[in-house]
Order: C-alpha cells, then structure tokens, then sequence
C-alpha cells in the first residue's frame, strides 16, 4: 500500500515536516540518507549541515545552558555516546538535529538510513527507489534535500573543517575562536561580500580572496567592500593551503597567485568559504522544475509546491537566499501543512 507521505532528507526542514505529518497522523516515511564514505566525502550524510557545524546559538529556544540533564532522558545512551561532549553553552548542530530527530520519532515517524536514488513522479502514487534497491510509492512527497557547501578541495581545508576552516559565517563568526583575530573569506561573489562584512563585526581584519581582479558580487556589495576598513581585498589569489595545527587549529594561509606572483602567506584564525553551494537534487533527474541555480523553484508565493502537484519542497533545497536552520524548521512546517492539505482536498486523507 501506498505511504501517504514520504519525505526525504533528515536536516531541519525534513524533521519539521516530519513532526507536522506524524501529528496530522499522516504517518511519515523519512529517508534520512545513507551513511557511506561517498556522502561523507560530499558533505550529504544523515542529519545534514547542521550536522557539520558546531554550536548553535541562533536557533530560538535554545539559549546558553547545560542540556545534559535533558539530553540523558531524551536520547537513547548509544545515541547520546557518539555525540561530542557537550559544554554549557548551548546547543550544538549534530545534538539539535539529534533531538529534532527524536522529536519525529516520537510522533511516530519511521525512519529509513538510505538514500532516495531515483524517483518516477510521472505515475501516481510517486514512485521512489531507495539505495537499499527496494521501491516505495506515495500520494505525497516532501523533498528537503538540502544543499551543501562548495569547497575547495584541499587536504588542509578538510583537517581542518570546524577548527578554523567554515562555509557560514553566520553559523560560526561569533565563535570565540575568531574574535579579534585576522580571518580570510574565500570567493568574490555576493555570500563573500556579505559573509567578509558580517566578520568584521569580530574580527581584527578581514582578508577576502578571490581568484580574479574584479568581484563577481554586485556592484552595491561590491562597494561596501571596498569601503569597509577591515576588509581587505587580494586580487589574483587562490588559496593554496590552510596552515595549522592539531592544538589550535588554523593560524593561517597559503595564497597562490593566479598572475605569476609569489605566493603569500598570511597569519589567521579562520578561513570562511563563499565559494557557492550545490543543492541536492540529482536523484529528480529534471522531473522537478529547478531555478536557474539549479534549486526546486517554489511555484506558488508563500506555498511549498512545486511544479508537480503532490510534490512538495522545504528548506535549502528550494532556498538560495536564506538558508537558516530556522527558516528551513519554518518551511518544513510549511511543506507538511500544504501536503496535508492536498491529500485532503483530493480526498486521500
Ligand atoms: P556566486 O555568485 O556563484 O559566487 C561564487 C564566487 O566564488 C565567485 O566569485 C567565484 O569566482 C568564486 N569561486 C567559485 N568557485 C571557486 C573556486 N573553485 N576557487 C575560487 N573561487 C571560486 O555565489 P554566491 O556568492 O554564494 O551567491 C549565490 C547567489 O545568491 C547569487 O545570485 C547572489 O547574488 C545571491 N546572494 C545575494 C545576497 C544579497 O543580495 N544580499 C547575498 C548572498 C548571495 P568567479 O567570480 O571567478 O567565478
């Protein structure tokens, strides 16, 4: 028999959803990913982004403080022992989508630890194989995939990955590893801009790096830039090596010059990559429409549809522009309420 809604992805969004359907008793089906070395590697393993970042002091509701208490009586000990320690200053991504995850449960979501590999919408109900070869159906899907962060690439940048080296400044730039430190953004476009001028709050200078000799970004931001006296712009330069150690993370880079210059090292405690994101929408295949960015277009103002009846997408996957963890709960919320709301106007619910 047919679920009557399956929502896959497992980041804030999917979890939201999740709550809502279990409680509209639709009875959710969550395909929270595959934990293989090929998602780890890509940045796309169970509980998403967050699941990658550190603390969490912008999500409502979670204010600094000592969870252990509540966290021993809300997880299950083998969950709670793969957890990094937890210290009293709030809440950290991994144990947030942790708890969002139990939260579903709760409700009676299930939960399958494979991904969603190929999907028929053509034919209802939808069609979707799972990387566990079997194929399930559904009258509705919510597709909060998420997005992930473009790097580089470099051995250094992953040693590094929450020691120093970041892809969200509003994540992480208030951590206190980065006050009144020298920090380097990497990349010319809009995110650069803004992420560089969002640092500046913090930091004793803000190096932004880009590989050509004219930003990207637009020319307003573009402006801001140049006039902010932290920030300072290096032209022609690519960033060739994260340098640090085991003991206290990054202390600096190694800049390539892309014109023939000598290479330029520079001390510094953090290193913000805005080199773009890739949201996670191989596995529609182009049955879904998609912006030109490539992101699921919503097609209808403040709704989650899409250009498919029946389908439904919420958080990163759909959103360039804010890409919260609130603002991805908000709209996971949001792909439940319209799902339940058209399976009943079509009388399945
Ligand atoms: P983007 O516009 O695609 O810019 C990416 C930047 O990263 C470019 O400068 C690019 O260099 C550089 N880059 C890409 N790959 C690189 C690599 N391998 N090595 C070195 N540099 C690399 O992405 P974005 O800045 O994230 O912006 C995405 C969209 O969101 C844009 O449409 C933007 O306007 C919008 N946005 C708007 C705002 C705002 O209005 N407040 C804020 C953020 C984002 P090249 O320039 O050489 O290609």
């Amino acid at each position: 028999m047919a679920e009557k809604v399956i929502i896959i992805g497992s980041g804030p969004a999917a979890w939201t959803a999740a709550i809502y359907a279990a409680r509209a008793a639709l009875e959710p089906l969550v395909f929270e990913g595959a934990i293989t070395e090929e998602n780890r590697l890509a940045g796309t393993l169970p509980l998403g982004q967050l699941a990658l970042t550190t603390e969490v002091e912008n999500y409502p509701g979670f204010p600094a403080g000592d969870l252990r208490g509540y966290l021993e009586t809300a997880l299950p000990p083998e969950t709670l022992a793969m957890l990094p320690p937890h210290e009293a200053h709030g809440v950290t991504g991994p144990i947030l989508m942790e708890l969002m995850r139990q939260q579903a449960k709760n409700f009676g979501t299930r939960v399958i630890t494979e991904d969603i590999v190929e999907v028929d919408f053509q034919r209802h109900p939808f069609q979707l194989r799972a990387s566990d070869g079997k194929t399930y159906e559904s009258l509705a899907v919510i597709v909060a995939t998420g997005a992930r962060a473009n790097y580089l690439g470099l051995p250094s940048e992953e040693r590094f990955k929450n020691r120093g080296v970041s892809a969200c400044a509003v994540c992480d730039g208030a951590l206190p590893r980065f006050r009144n430190q020298p920090l380097v953004v990497v990349g010319g476009g809009d995110s650069a801009v803004e992420e560089a001028t969002y640092l500046t709050k913090f930091a004793s200078k803000v190096y932004m790096v880009h590989r050509r000799d004219q930003l990207r970004a637009s020319k307003i931001m573009a402006e801001r830039a140049m006039k902010n006296p932290k920030i300072e712009l290096l032209w022609n330069r690519v960033l060739e090596e994260v340098l640090g150690d085991d003991q206290r993370g990054v202390t600096g880079v190694r800049l390539a010059s892309t014109v023939g210059q000598a290479p330029l090292e520079l001390e510094a405690a953090g290193v913000f990559l805005a080199i773009g994101h890739t949201p996670n929408t191989k596995f529609l295949q182009g049955q879904v429409e998609l912006t030109e960015k490539g992101y699921i277009r919503w097609t209808t103002p403040f709704r989650t549809h899409t250009s498919l009846e029946g389908v439904f997408a919420a958080g990163d996957v759909a959103d360039d522009y804010y890409r919260q963890a609130v603002t991805a709960a908000g709209s996971g919320c949001m792909a439940a309420l319209d799902a339940e709301r058209w399976l009943a106007a079509k009388g399945f619910h």
